[in-house]
């Protein structure tokens, strides 16, 4: 029987952020599901969408047997301290030299990787992990990665692995798809019985994230031309727009796929290097906190869905603590929600104190807080202050939900003691854990339904749009001072050569 080593390691770094991922941070997961090992890891992640799930699907229909190592995954932040990829990578490692060890030994192994992950001590991290198991494992055993779309992809990793394949959907939709994909890769891997040809072309500027979006163009063009490459050639190509905040020196976007034979996997993937990095169609429009709100509540006038405006620097998924407040103080300023009393909701503001005091209030209670914090930006000034009030307690909650959008759908959360706090008609959904809001259900759990607003403030950059786009009648994309740049080329670089950190 084809025996299957799988483990799991994710992280996105945004290295301007202000907090680490330290082990403690991948023991509690946050977005993701919690550290996992052994038997369990199968039993907890079994059902969700992501990755390991999709791979553990496909591998029991081709009849393998898995060999469930450890599945570790922190939400978005700094870099991942020294500590904790080290106790991620020996854990991985050993487990691979027990599995070598045991009868009937190891045929190859399977990583759920991000792929934008920097350690403190280790900038290309995948690839280091990468590097590990191939010395351990030798030339020949086959390694396949399924990755990321923001995967920031190196040689290194291209090098060491023998294939990978990345998401083709932001928001991510298709995790457990690529899963299955990644299981299929190894299938051919383990047929040929070698390498299968490998062709990358590395695009030289960085794309902002939000334009990254497979809901819109260019992105969605970009991936159906993909999907008719693969068909007509017979690869499996990947382009990986990357994470744009990372600041080391393989931050980019990258264009690779493997193929049956060598000129035709160079066609293919030449083919969507071209598509891909044309740089003007890659531009955005984004707008300050204060036009935001001007033309969300213009919008909102003559639509009866709401408008939904991304608070985009505050992403809790591209490394923000999700507790600025900038796109509040522009709602209040402009009496939004005495113009929508109840009919104006931001989401999610983590801000476990203000949460915890709610909660103990309890409903109907009004409080004067100081609700979320000014925090370090990329800019060397720190962002809005907190916004000093009376609110009044709306709704309370113990924080768990079960995801029902079309993103990490059937994935069980708990973020802890969390309230619906309102002030000047203005509704905030605040947390004790971080998350960002990627479904309708993260509001609901504290009697907001979005269904029934006006104007929603999201605290995401992409994701939010699988749930919320269906519902919204306009979606807008604000930047309000916070850690994650909406353009790149405003981020202090330091390790990223010159000519890549110019925007498109
Ligand atoms: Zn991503």
């Amino acid at each position: 029987m084809t025996r299957i080593l799988v483990a799991g390691y994710q992280h996105e770094t945004n290295t301007f952020a202000p907090s680490l991922a330290d082990w403690a941070a991948f023991t509690r997961g946050d977005s993701f599901p919690e550290f996992t090992r052994g038997a369990a890891m199968v039993e907890r992640l079994r059902g969700i969408n992501i990755p390991v799930a999709g791979f553990l699907d496909a591998a029991r229909s081709f009849g393998w047997e898995c060999v469930p190592s450890c599945w570790a995954g922190a939400i978005p932040s700094s870099y991942v301290t020294k500590d904790a990829f080290e106790r991620i990578a020996a854990t991985i490692c050993e487990d691979v030299k027990a599995a070598c060890a045991q009868a009937g030994g190891l045929d190859a192994i399977y990583l759920d990787l991000h792929g934008a992950a920097v350690a403190e001590h280790a900038a290309d991290s995948e690839g280091e992990l990468l590097g590990r198991l191939r010395a351990i494992v030798g030339p020949k055993l086959p390694i396949v990665a399924s990755l990321d779309l923001h995967a920031n992809v190196t040689r290194r990793m291209l090098a060491e692995a023998d294939a990978m394949v990345s998401y083709r959907t932001y928001p991510h939709v298709d995790m457990a798809e690529t899963g299955a994909r990644a299981a299929e890769l190894l299938k051919r891997r383990l047929h040929a019985g070698r390498r299968e040809p490998m062709h990358s072309r590395r695009v030289p500027y960085l794309i902002p994230l939000n334009a990254q979006s497979t809901w819109l163009q260019p992105a969605q063009g970009i991936y159906e031309e993909l999907a008719a490459l693969d068909r007509r050639y017979g690869t499996l190509l990947s382009f990986c727009p990357g994470f744009p905040a990372s600041d080391f020196a393989e931050c980019a976007p990258m264009v690779w796929g493997h193929g049956h034979d060598e000129p035709r996997t160079r066609e293919a993937v030449e083919a969507l290097y071209a598509r891909a990095a044309e740089p003007t169609q890659w531009r955005q429009d984004i707008l300050p906190a204060r036009d935001a709100v001007a033309r969300a509540m213009a919008l909102a006038e003559h639509s009866d869905r709401p408008v939904v405006v991304a608070d985009t620097q505050d992403n809790p998924g591209a490394g923000g603590d999700s507790n600025t407040t900038g796109m509040l103080h522009a709602l209040l300023a402009q009496g939004a929600g005495r113009r929508y009393p109840g009919q104006v909701a931001l989401g999610l503001m983590f801000d476990a104190d203000a949460a915890r005091t709610a909660c103990d209030a309890g409903v109907g209670a009004t409080l004067d807080l100081a609700l979320g914090r000014a925090v370090p930006t990329f800019t060397g000034q720190p962002s809005d202050p907190p916004v000093q009030g009376r609110f009044t307690v709306r709704a309370v909650s113990n924080g768990r939900v079960t995801i029902k959008g079309p993103m990490m759908t059937g994935l069980s959360v708990a973020l802890g003691p969390s309230a619906c706090l309102e002030i000047d008609g203005v509704q905030i959904a605040v947390v004790s854990g971080k998350k960002q809001l990627m479904d309708r259900e993260l509001l609901r759990m504290v009697g907001i339904q979005a269904e029934q607003q006006r104007i929603i403030v999201a605290k995401s950059s992409n994701h939010f749009r699988a749930d919320f786009t269906p519902i919204a009648s306009h979606v807008l994309v604000a930047k309000a001072a916070g850690p994650m740049a909406a353009e790149p080329s405003d981020l202090p670089w330091r390790h990223l050569p010159p000519e890549i950190r110019r925007a498109p």
